[in-house]
């Protein structure tokens, strides 16, 4: 019995769920990013220039736009939190607004998380690294769907792009959180913050409705380059079929799990003997230049498995 962890409902979309252009600090005008976002073959970008959703509404042939907004507090000079939140309402149904930059003596990150969350927006935790957020910070906080596990405008920075320990805590405490990859564009350094990250998402139709249900329902995979074409269990083992790539990992817990390296060769798929404890199994495809993909998460019930056995 083969059954996949993706749900194929129609096409696979690309798009990047994080961005600012003149709005906001970015240094790119609204219409020129998203044109240039289409002509590079992504199918949506969202606009999430800071503290103002859907800065940008006007639609361009060829790419849906995710109305969204990118809220931040600040504490310090580095110490900070960001959230971005993606609306899923229908273009042209989501009005476009703005708030102050929120300040920290007068609301707590929960409030503001709990803010997003009731106007229905689809909230995700970006760059904890760069923020300078520590762990029982990240763990403290609730309610946020996804995680940046990879940011590449703070990876070209200071290298403070990658989150997946993070992201691995929030799973071994059965938190259900997703794992995005995104550019969050500035263009602040020679475009070099551009398409290195971005999801791939299934989706019914190239809506933004089709497109925000099918990421809410975590019916998606993030990554810097490699394709993951199918993953999912067949005879109590986890299969992933993917671009050629030298590495494949198959992240789990409390069991170890397992990490293949192809050496000369090239892999496109691989699989792992499930040990029956697993409370949740990811996959991590890295090509040889490092790029990596990323599933999202398994989890127990998914996999078969007790996953409750913490030996
Ligand atoms: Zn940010
Ligand atoms: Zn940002």
């Amino acid at each position: 019995m083969k059954h996949s962890f993706f749900e194929y409902r129609g096409m696979w979309l690309k798009g990047n769920v994080h961005s600012h252009t003149t709005v906001s600090d970015g240094v790119c005008e609204p219409a020129r990013q998203i044109r240039d976002y289409r002509d590079r073959g992504y199918d949506f970008l969202a606009v999430t220039d800071h503290n103002i959703m859907d800065s940008f509404q006007q639609e361009l042939e060829g790419i849906c736009l995710i109305p969204g907004w990118e809220r931040d507090i600040t504490y310090s000079k580095t110490k900070c939190v960001h959230l971005v939140g993606l609306s899923g309402r229908p273009a042209g149904e989501q009005k476009a607004f703005s708030m102050e930059r929120p300040d920290p003596s007068e609301v707590t990150v929960q409030q503001l998380t709990d803010s997003m969350r009731a106007d229905g927006q689809f909230v995700v935790l970006a760059h904890p690294v760069f923020s300078r957020m520590e762990a029982e910070e990240i763990s403290g906080l609730t309610g946020y769907q996804a995680i940046e596990v990879f940011n590449m405008g703070c990876e070209r920075i200071c290298h403070a792009g990658r989150a997946d320990v993070y992201w691995d805590m929030l799973l071994r405490e059965g938190r259900r959180v997703l794992g995005i990859a995104c550019d969050d564009t500035h263009g602040k350094t020679q475009k070099s913050d551009r398409f290195g990250g971005w999801i791939s998402v299934n989706a019914r139709e190239k809506s933004g409705p089709a497109i925000m249900e099918a990421v809410g329902d975590g019916n998606f995979y993030s990554t810097m380059g490699p394709e993951i074409y199918d993953w999912g269990i067949e005879d109590g083992a986890i299969y992933v079929c993917c671009s050629p790539v030298k590495e494949i990992h198959f992240v789990t817990y409390p069991p170890r799990g397992a990490a293949h390296y192809a050496g000369e060769n090239m892999m496109t798929g691989d699989r792992y003997e499930l040990k029956g404890a697993e409370a949740y199994v990811r996959v991590e495809c890295v090509d040889a230049f490092g790029n990596t993909a990323w599933t999202n998460p398994a989890f127990a019930e998914a996999l078969g498995g007790e996953g409750t056995d913490r030996g």
